[in-house]
């Protein structure tokens, strides 16, 4: 029988006026971005949780602390392409993914289809297995106030 496991992620970061805002795997135009140690992909990092829960890895920051100069601006794939790695070292392949981004502006329709080719990429991984949605919050909470912007992710992943 296969060995099917799923998990969970969710993160969150500031947005701050002035930064560049990197969602998905692709950079996006906006006058905002997110306040991070990293690029500060917040999609990216819900979707490595989703994938470390599903092997109990446990999570980003254990792998990939923020404390650390290594990862001081980094290209949050190669954090993604890192996890995959982790993931498939212990026997898994990735089934799929599915992510969920709560922001108020821009609408990020017109980008969805790069942002699965990018993170399909950096997971090596077929685009058809990776799917990503977008969602305002009809302008309530920190994301309906443009604070900032929340993410969560499921993968599955199976032993074949
Ligand atoms: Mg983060």
């Amino acid at each position: 029988m296969t060995d099917f496991r799923i998990g969970h992620g969710y993160d969150v970061h500031a947005l701050a006026s002035g930064l560049r805002l990197v969602l998905g795997g692709i950079e996006i135009e906006h006058e905002k971005g997110c306040v991070a140690h990293s690029d500060g992909d917040v999609a990216i990092h819900a979707l490595c949780d989703a994938l470390l829960g599903a092997a109990a890895l446990g999570d980003i920051g254990l792998h990939f602390p923020d404390t650390s100069d290594d990862f001081k601006g980094i290209d949050s794939r190669i954090l993604l392409q890192r996890t995959a790695a982790l993931v498939r070292r212990e026997g898994y392949e990735i089934g799929n993914v599915d992510c969920t981004i709560r922001m108020q502006r821009p609408k990020l329709r017109p980008h969805i289809d790069r942002m699965r080719e990018a993170l399909a990429a950096a997971m090596g991984i077929d685009v058809e297995r990776v799917s990503v949605k977008a969602t305002t919050t009809e302008r309530l909470g920190f994301e309906g106030r443009e604070e900032g912007i929340s993410v969560s992710a499921v993968a599955l992943i199976f032993k074949p």
